[in-house]
């Protein structure tokens, strides 16, 4: 996994040097690497049910395998998030045609997935999910303003799909376009639709920004329904916390906090 050696000194201060912090693991094997993998996405699926994202059978998360990568392990169909486990993951092709697992893939939503890992070889991982607020902010079309720090972790890194926006992501044609929009983002807003991040470190990082995502999108309509107008960031402070606190690496710091929470406290993740 690539690493952001900048922000990790900045936050390695020398005096914590020799106490508890989280380390990206290094792997041995392929096989090593895709059981971290896997375990991430489960956790990053029940972080998801914990928040409360599920809704019906909609919603994917993906992981590229380390071995394969054309291929990608996501939550089975009809499977609730809070009950995936690390025994009913499915790994699927580009086609969405399973050749791992038991269960079925939810195809018609996992073209939209497919179609942007297959555009943009160096995204690991994409989550996908139909959230209130996510949903309720993509209906304006709009793109966020930067009126706080978290907001700030998406400067010039979110986009607003209008392309195909009245149909559903069912269609292979609509991933496409989804996926020629997506660009060098790590977030996309997809109109009338739903929120997606993708990312080119881990699960944990796509994982955790989907996260505060939504919560981005929750805190805009709080403040635009209050009235008072913000006050926004300006260009050079918000880069400053993209590139800061916003990093691939601080995301995937961020969600070993959940992680770890999750493992600890629901085994059969592990099942
Ligand atoms: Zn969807």
């Amino acid at each position: 996994m690539p690493d952001n050696l900048e922000t990790r000194i900045s936050i390695y201060q020398p005096e914590q040097q020799g106490l508890v912090f989280p380390e990206i693991p290094a792997f041995n094997s392929f096989a090593e690497e895709r059981e971290y993998r896997k375990k991430h996405l489960v956790a990053a699926t029940r972080a998801f049910a914990m928040h409360g994202f599920d809704y019906g059978f909609a919603g994917h998360l993906t992981v590229r395998d380390p071995e394969r990568p054309d291929l990608y392990w996501t939550n089975p169909m009809c499977v609730h998030f809070s009950q995936v486990k690390m025994s009913n993951l499915i790994l699927a092709d580009h086609a969405g045609t399973v050749v791992e697992g038991t269960h079925a893939v939810n195809r018609a939503g996992f073209v939209l997935h497919s179609a942007v890992h297959e555009a943009h070889p160096e995204i690991v991982a994409m989550c996908h999910a139909h959230t209130t607020y996510g949903t309720a902010w993509c209906a304006t079309g709009r793109p966020l303003d930067m009126i706080s720090q978290d907001a700030a972790c998406f400067y010039n890194s979110h986009v607003v799909i209008r392309a195909s926006a009245g149909a559903v992501a069912v269609e292979r044609k609509s991933g496409h376009s989804v996926a020629d929009a997506f660009g060098n983002n790590r977030a996309a807003l997809h109109q009338n639709h739903g929120l997606l991040t993708a990312s080119r470190h881990s699960i944990d990082d796509a994982a955790f920004w989907f996260i505060a995502l939504e919560r981005c999108c929750q805190v805009q309509l709080m403040v635009e329904a209050s009235g008072v107008k913000p006050v926004t960031i300006p260009d050079k402070s918000a880069q400053y916390s993209r590139e800061h606190v916003g990093s691939d690496f601080i995301g995937w710091l961020h969600f070993q906090t959940l992680y770890d929470q999750i493992a600890a406290t629901q085994p059969d993740m592990f099942d």
